[in-house]
């Protein structure tokens, strides 16, 4: 007598319905959905769902959270009829997203690992510093799965610690706690990263955005090409990363301002730890400090504007606006004959065209034409996915005075 047994592992299909209004929104790309876009009953917080359309057909799987307003946010196709568990789901989306980045890999590398939504894991940040990953988590469902997530995170990527970085204000939308902690692995506090051959520190419990602004990889790549022989001037400057691309391009001098004693410190500290000459650091208010300079009629070649954001939310947009204009204004009004100006603004809020124009009227009644030269994004590990704007939050103009 021979018994057989059977194993069977009951998945769970769960679907979730969107209603007729909803359904044209999915329709035209939208990617996220409150409570009351749903039909019928709903999943447990944190269910990976296969989403359909009023009309039965596949939205694909969808992140369901019972205590976020968007309660829907999708996250792709996914083959076959099936759901897949937690764990094969992140470390699918974990390898796609990490093999995406291959080309900016290595052991002293920053890069942004994951993207949120347009890599197919909405409400989630990776960035990766050398040996460390720091996660960013803006979602409730994707907080409930941490314990599938960071195993994953690890897998595919070799790293020695996990930081949460999860110290952004949107967190209170989702119930979710502000908190910075260890999730993996030893504590390190700060590591170098290699950056096209320069060596940047990145603190990364304490540093801005999850320890570093990657996103302005680019840019300063930009910067580094065009400075030599330059004098150049980084307003805002955090830890120098302009002023020193410049300095590492050849500018001539690189002088960096910003409020923060602590930021130039860092600044002066990375110039001589990569031998770089000529950077002159200011601790200074930059709408003060831009009427100083142009009391004492100084000129620059290359200006690089990039402030902190204006507008966090919509209800700051007016003053940000006009923020932007007087800062473009003020500094437009330094370019030496044929210089440049990098003018950034980080501000979803603020659209490109809303910055562009915003330019446009810091630049009337000029003695001279500033001409538009190019438009960059953030670089190509922060991938702007056209079905959700917000994530072209990222605008680096470069302007030239043309007379
Ligand atoms: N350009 C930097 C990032 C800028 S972060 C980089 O590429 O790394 C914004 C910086 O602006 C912060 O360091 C902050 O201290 C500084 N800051 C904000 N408001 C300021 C002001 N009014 N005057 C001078 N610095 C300011």
């Amino acid at each position: 007598m021979v018994t057989v047994k059977l194993m069977v592992t009951a998945k769970l299909m769960v679907t979730v319905k969107l209603n007729a209004k909803a359904t044209k929104l999915a329709r035209k790309g939208h990617p996220w959905f409150f409570g009351d876009d749903l039909l019928g009953s709903m999943p447990g917080h944190g269910s990976i769902v296969r989403v359909e359309d009023v009309d039965g057909h596949s939205v694909g799987l969808g992140l369901y959270s019972t205590t976020s307003r968007l309660a829907l946010r999708l996250c792709g196709q996914w083959e076959g009829a099936e759901i897949p568990s937690a764990e094969e789901f992140f470390a699918a989306r974990l390898e796609s997203a990490v093999a995406k980045r291959d080309s900016l890999a290595g052991p002293k590398a920053g890069v942004r690992l994951v993207h949120g939504e347009a890599d197919g894991l909405p409400g989630l940040i990776v960035d990766r510093y050398a040996n460390c990953a720091v996660v960013q988590v803006s979602a409730a469902a994707i907080e409930h799965h941490l314990t599938s997530l960071i195993p994953a995170l690890v897998e595919a990527t070799g790293v020695d610690c996990v930081i949460a970085r999860n110290d952004i204000p949107v967190r209170k939308h989702e119930g979710l706690a502000k908190e910075v902690r260890l999730l993996h692995g030893r504590r390190i506090e700060s590591v170098e990263i290699d950056e096209a051959g320069l060596l940047h520190q990145v603190d990364l419990f304490g540093g801005h955005k999850t320890g570093f602004y990657l996103d302005q990889r680019p840019a300063r790549a930009l910067v580094r090409e065009l400075a030599s022989g330059l004098r150049v001037l980084d307003l805002f400057c955090y830890q120098g990363g302009f002023a020193l691309a410049a300095l590492q391009g050849g500018a001539k001098t690189a002088l960096a301002v910003d409020q923060s004693e602590d930021a130039l410190a860092r600044a002066s500290t990375a110039a001589e730890r990569n031998g770089l000459q000529g950077l002159e650091t200011r601790r200074a208010n930059v709408f003060t400090f831009l009427r100083e300079l142009r009391a004492e009629k100084a000129e620059f070649d290359l200006i690089v504007v990039d402030p902190p954001a204006f507008a966090k939310s919509r209800r700051e947009l007016r003053g940000a606006m006009r923020g932007y204009r007087d800062l473009n204004r003020l500094a437009i009004r330094l370019l030496a004959p044929g210089g440049r100006m990098l003018s950034c603004s980080c501000s979803h809020h603020v659209t490109p065209p809303t910055f562009e124009d915003l330019v446009r009227q810091a630049a009337a009644d000029l003695p001279f034409r500033l001409v538009l030269r190019q438009r960059l994004l953030a670089g190509e590990d922060h991938p702007v996915w056209v079905n959700l704007p917000e994530s072209e939050y990222l605008k680096s103009n470069l302007y030239e005075r043309y007379d």
